[in-house]
């Protein structure tokens, strides 16, 4: 198993080219193989009229590897609109954060947000690109831990698998938003975006795709030049100047925010298309009408954006607390008399340390 090529790593034409290189017979299952690994999360070699030997030549060769749920938990934490929600009322409707376990021990989280107004359990997997993370942030609790290991392709996509089908969630967008900076693993994270928009397999379009980044440096460049022209993109930026954006995201000391307004101008946009920038809004930090002045000319260099406004959860070692509703309304109103087009997230999940920052502390 240990030594197989895991086919979720894959993209159909590898798989079949594979196939075809290392198998003395059975290869041209390949197709019917790979689309059953990603709608059952396993290798299904029955019923494809394939003999003994070349099953056991696909046994020996290839694998689909799962990752084992260790917990789940479910916020039941009053919604910021003061509506609290139980796991009766049905758990599709409630945030939910699942600890994986991966094959060498490590242990990964991702996160279901059910989409806005829907109660058909329709929602969003965060997923996490890396184990920890080397970028140390000082709001986030994943930067605390440091960066043990960069996740590969397809342990990536068996998390978006596992959450489907052993946790039965329904996940219609993907956002590498969890632990981990995707554009620091970009070469797995890039395969894995393809395998996940396979036709053959879960097919989800790039529109159902985000990548969100804190933007270390090349990295958007090195994004750019895959030419995913439709795949979504977020910047999590929490302050615009450099001095204070150097303090709270030490990646701002190799990639300052006009090399990062310049890499994000010449980001392809597609019609209707405006780049998320992210504002963990942290009071005493970043929250003063200077901050939204500076948000607003920052995105005012880089072109189409739309402010993603979201308070910030305290962790296990908070730097700020969480700001009040006032503070929020009134840094918001700020932000669009400097123009810019602003939205409120609510950061769901803060009940189970599942919220913005706050993936991978063991407290839950
Ligand atoms: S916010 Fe994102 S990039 Fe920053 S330390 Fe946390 S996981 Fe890494």
């Amino acid at each position: 198993m240990e030594d197989t090529i895991d086919i979720l790593g894959l993209a159909s034409s590898e798989l079949a080219e594979m196939a075809k290189a290392v198998l003395p017979s059975g290869a041209g299952a390949a197709g019917r193989i790979y689309s059953r690994a990603f709608h059952e999360g396993r290798l299904a070699l029955d019923g494809l009229g394939l003999s003994a030997a070349s099953e056991a030549a696909w046994r020996e060769r290839f694998s689909v590897r799962l990752l084992r749920p260790i917990r789940v938990v479910h916020d039941e934490s009053p919604a910021p609109d003061g509506e609290a929600i139980s796991v009766r009322d049905g758990q599709a409707r409630l945030t939910a954060k699942a600890v994986l376990g991966l094959a060498d021990g490590g242990e990964i989280e991702c996160v279901r947000i059910p989409m806005a107004g829907g109660d058909g359990g329709k929602s969003t997997l965060c997923v996490s690109s890396q184990l920890g993370c080397r970028m140390g942030c000082a709001f986030c609790e994943t930067g605390r831990s440091g960066l043990v290991r960069s996740l590969s392709a397809a342990e990536i996509v068996a998390e978006v698998l596992t959450a489907r089908i052993v946790l039965g969630w329904d996940c219609n967008n993907v956002v590498f938003m969890g632990m981990g900076e995707c554009l620091d693993n970009l070469g797995e994270v890039s395969r894995a975006l393809r395998a996940l928009g396979d036709s053959r397999g879960l097919a989800y379009s790039q529109e159902r795709l985000s990548l969100c980044s804190c933007g270390p440096a090349g990295g958007v460049e090195a994004l750019r030049a895959l030419s995913l022209k439709r795949l979504n993109l977020s910047i999590s930026l929490n302050a615009a100047n450099d001095d204070k954006r150097n303090l709270i995201m030490p990646v701002n000391r190799g990639n300052g925010l006009a090399a990062l307004a310049a890499s994000l101008a010449a980001y392809p946009l597609r019609r209707n298309f405006a780049l998320g920038v992210n504002w963990c809004l942290m009071p005493g930090i970043n929250d003063t009408r200077e901050d939204a002045r500076e948000a607003a000319a920052f995105c005012s260099r880089v072109g189409r954006c739309i402010v993603n406004l979201i308070p910030y959860n305290p962790g296990s070692a908070p730097i700020a607390r969480a700001p009040s509703e006032a503070e929020l309304e009134r840094f918001a109103s700020w932000l669009a008399e400097e123009g810019c087009a602003v939205k409120r997230r609510a950061s769901k999940g803060g009940g189970i340390m599942a919220g913005c920052g706050q993936l991978g502390r063991r407290s839950s």
